[in-house]
């Protein structure tokens, strides 16, 4: 269930290397794919197969590796995976244990296996060795961009899922507590209030929905920290304000911990745990800030017993400028959202033309403060349903709304679009789900 939890202790391991140069980091990070390649080609059937022919002695021989995206991954899951673990019994060894709600346990007590669910209804499975699932707390702490100025730490943890690992904590300088997002509002509150909480984690949609409680908070918290979902900027500022402290993030996927916050507030890649490539709309690599990276390739430094190589993610995000705060590590801009959650309409010459989910959230967002959550449907090119959950019926956002997105598609070119707008309540998964703000239901074929 959780690579989180393992990967953090890496963090925790490794996290000085952010100070190095840039040239150290980089032959850091091609030692590491050379005995991921070692190991890769002498345990797994899959990789030998794959890499016939193929050596590493330089990035070009890395880069010029096929890449595997997940429907690969799954299909040779028991070839590809280091460790001797068979597909069937892994996979129905995961839907037994979420039918059961049992999120505890180790698989042949030594793996926790996670089950992400895909967009197109493809699942993939996850292995983390047990003995990195331990250490969550002291590793979370080690990177997490929290100011000292905020200690005694008395962290709440809203977390989705339940999982190995997660205990509450009574130490003198940390508190962390554990609460479900399933939970109701006014326990969260409660437990915010009883707590003395100062810091709070939890996904960007549950944040949402506590928007409407914030006046009960009564304690000042010193940090947000988001994590499992993207957090778009009018969301961080909206919340900024609302719950009056700074917000970051921990931007982490299945495959591996992506990128944290360093002490300025930003998201920089986890060049010791994942090597990131990134490719703009025309294939071509990219290496400086501000593009739009619409192809995201990911390789895990550090999980040898399912080596992850060069593996296509679905993920967008933008470069930025060195930061401030002397990390070497790649500052990542802005997280555009899923390749998956981009919208399609015809231009006026008859071109499809895509737009930017972050966009759409800002047009949303930016047209009441009531708003509380919404979900942006698309079944065909050219037209989207969008649910929207309020704060106090208004009907009258229907045609405010809709006049404010065709507006802004016309600065696409786009003059012809159809939106169903309705208003309804949005409750979040009760399953161990992702909320997901956009679905994209184009049949592609
Ligand atoms: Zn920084």
């Amino acid at each position: 269930m959780n690579p989180f939890v393992a990967v953090w202790d890496f963090v925790r391991l490794v996290w000085h290397r952010r100070y190095h140069s840039k040239k150290r980091i980089r032959s850091y990070q091609l030692r590491q794919i050379k005995k991921l390649f070692a190991h890769a080609t002498t345990h797994s059937p899959f990789y030998r197969q794959l890499y016939q022919g193929h050596v590493i002695h330089s990035w070009d021989d890395v880069h010029n590796l096929p890449t595997i995206d997940k429907q690969t991954m799954m299909e040779h899951f028991s070839d590809l995976n280091t460790v001797g673990l068979n597909k069937d019994d892994v996979i129905s060894y995961a839907v037994q244990k979420e039918r059961d709600k049992d999120f505890y346990g180790y698989y042949q007590d030594q793996y926790v296996i996670g089950l992400s669910s895909g967009t197109s209804g493809n699942k993939g499975i996850y292995i983390t060795p047990k003995a990195m699932t331990k250490r969550l707390p002291a590793v979370f702490l080690a990177r997490s961009g929290l100011p000292l100025s905020a200690l005694p730490y008395r962290i709440l943890f809203l977390l989705r899922v339940f999982s190995q690992g997660f205990d509450d904590i009574n130490a003198p300088l940390v508190s962390l507590k554990y609460l479900s997002t399933m939970e109701p509002l006014d326990e969260i509150v409660t437990a915010i209030n009883d707590n003395r909480i100062n810091i709070l984690m939890a996904p960007p949609s549950l944040l949402r929905q506590l928007i409407t409680k914030a006046d009960e908070i009564t304690v000042s918290l010193k940090r947000i920290v988001t994590y499992a979902e993207v957090l778009y900027p009018d969301d961080k500022q909206r919340f900024e304000s609302v719950f009056a402290t700074k917000v970051i993030e921990i931007y982490q996927a299945s495959e591996g911990q992506i990128a944290s916050a360093c002490k300025e507030g930003h998201l920089h890649i986890n060049e010791d745990l994942v090597y990131i490539e990134l490719f703009d709309e025309e294939g071509n690599r990219i290496d400086t800030p501000h593009v739009k990276g619409h192809r995201m390739v990911l390789t895990n430094l550090v999980n040898v017993a399912q080596p992850l190589i060069r593996y296509e993610m679905n993920d967008m995000i933008v470069l930025d400028e060195p930061c401030p705060c002397g990390s070497k590590f790649r500052r990542i801009e802005h997280v555009l959202g899923r390749h998956d959650d981009l919208l399609y309409f015809m231009d006026q010459n008859g071109q499809t033309r895509y737009i930017f989910p972050d966009l759409f959230v800002r047009w949303i967002i930016v047209s009441s403060e009531a708003i509380r959550e919404f979900q942006v449907r698309q079944r065909t090119v050219g037209s989207v349903e969008i649910t929207i959950d309020m704060m106090g019926e208004d009907e009258r956002i229907i045609p405010t709304l809709t006049s404010k997105i065709k507006q802004e598609l016309q600065a696409f070119d786009i003059i012809e679009s159809e939106l169903e707008i309705v208003l309804a309540p949005i409750k979040l998964p009760v399953d161990k789900n992702k909320f997901k703000r956009f679905i994209n239901e184009i049949d592609k074929q």
